[in-house]
């Protein structure tokens, strides 16, 4: 298939006249696997189409919002009805309350909860909220999570860096990254040594409970429950970041999977539907140490917005009432994500493929992935070739290889057969 982009390549110019890279987000330019980004004009159930004319089947989703498909039409028009009736008011509605009871009930560790407007907001604020209950200022997250890029989430450890983390960005100081710990994903000796070294200081554990923004990764046997056990026993809280697993894993995100009950639970992508919306919650006794009830504070002009609550509750509303889409998924994923490993076994390609429900990664490498390191060790450059190949052959794969795919309602065996067949040309 010949594939042109050549109203994609003038609107990516014309837009780098005006924006930093010609994007809002560094990784819709596609630097990281090369080629021109096309530019969307619309979708509809697994399937995008560019300004050119192309269409692709879709994997990633809008990065995790779309599990229903998109221009899905029940919230579609839960959306133009709430528009009809404005969009933005900075006054409560009803709405608020009908999202946050049905997200109660998917999530029983929810008691109170307080919406955002990205996943972003979500995570900081939590963090805000952990660290004004327990009156302690250092934070464990963990290399290669991704919490949104408030300043003290954007760190990593940097390789001297045992205690103190260093700045993950230019323009984060020093003097706010020290208090994040951040430490290997799936190895809780590391967290036993860091609570150890900060006796009484460690306000909370943030932690993607299966990683998604490092590529796919599982959390290993007894990982979760340990974090958990670590918390309690020193006094911080445990804050499950499920901004891309809930909703997705399952009705109750990965917390319901692996039956953990965190303190505090962020959420977002699904949640919102497509639009701006994220949100945190957690302990009733926690939550109520945010204003106006308590001394943290937390606040949003678009906070609640009734557009982002309609597509929300069209949207978790729709899943509480088929949960056998689960089980579909789970079908479809494994489907696709297995069949292509056979693909590049067959090829001679070296592959590792991690997938936990409707989430997968296919990492360019030999070796078992279990953390960020491990995933560090793909072949990015084999990577970019297959994400152009697939991209030729009419499936966008999400364009690094350190990014979940992520599989939809509306991606059938039609879709299956599209996918592996693509794969059989771009491996080859
Ligand atoms: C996407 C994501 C975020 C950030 O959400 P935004 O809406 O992009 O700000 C935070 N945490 C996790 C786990 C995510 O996947």
């Amino acid at each position: 298939m010949s594939r042109t982009l050549t109203r994609s390549r003038q609107l990516q110019q014309r837009a780098e006249g005006f924006l930093p890279g010609g994007v809002d987000s560094p990784v819709r330019a596609f630097r990281a696997v090369g080629g021109d980004p096309p530019f969307v004009t619309r979708a509809e159930g697994a399937y995008l189409w560019d300004a050119d004319g192309n269409r692709y089947l879709d994997f990633f989703g809008s990065w995790g919002p779309m599990i229903l498909g998109h221009a899905f039409p029940p919230v579609v028009e839960a959306v133009c009805e709430a528009a009809a009736r404005g969009t933005s008011f900075g006054a409560s509605t009803a709405a608020e309350a009908d999202l946050a009871e049905l997200v109660t009930r998917c999530f029983p560790s929810v008691e109170r909860l307080r919406f955002v407007s990205s996943g972003t907001e979500a995570c900081m604020s939590a963090v805000r909220v952990a660290r004004g209950f327990t009156g302690r200022n250092f934070v464990i997250k963990f290399e290669g999570c991704y919490h949104g890029h408030s300043d003290a989430m954007l760190v990593k450890a940097g390789s001297g860096v045992a205690t103190f983390g260093i700045p993950g960005s230019a323009g984060v100081p020093v003097e706010t990254a020290m208090h994040t710990l951040a430490l290997p994903y799936n190895d809780l000796a590391a967290v036993e040594a860091a609570f150890e070294g900060h006796p009484g200081e460690i306000a909370c554990v943030i932690v993607e409970p299966v990683v998604g923004n490092a590529g796919t990764i599982a959390p290993g046997a007894g990982y979760l429950q340990g974090l958990r056990e670590l918390c309690t026993r020193h006094g911080a809280l445990l804050i499950l970041d499920e901004v891309m697993t809930g909703f997705r894993l399952s009705l109750g995100g990965a917390q319901e999977l692996y039956g953990i009950k965190p303190d505090l639970t962020t959420l977002g992508k699904i949640i919102g539907g497509g639009l701006p919306c994220g949100a945190f919650g957690g302990r009733a006794e926690v939550m109520e140490s945010l204003a106006p009830l308590g001394p943290v504070y937390q606040a949003g002009t678009l906070s609640g917005n009734p557009l982002a609550m309609a597509a929300g509750i069209a949207t978790v509303g729709y899943l509480l009432e088929h949960p056998s889409i689960y089980a579909e998924l789970e079908k479809t994923t494994a489907a696709i994500a297995e069949g292509v490993v056979a693909i590049a076994r067959e090829a001679g390609v070296p592959m590792m493929m991690n997938r936990v429900g409707s989430m997968f990664t296919w990492f360019f490498t030999d070796r078992a992935v279990e953390n960020f390191e491990d995933a560090a060790t793909s072949d990015t450059a084999a990577f970019a070739r297959f994400h152009r190949a697939m991209l030729d052959a009419g499936v966008w794969l999400p364009p690094s290889q350190y990014e979940a795919a992520f599989v939809g309602m509306q991606h059938g065996m039609v879709e299956v057969e599209a996918t592996l067949e693509a794969a059989r040309g771009a491996l080859r």
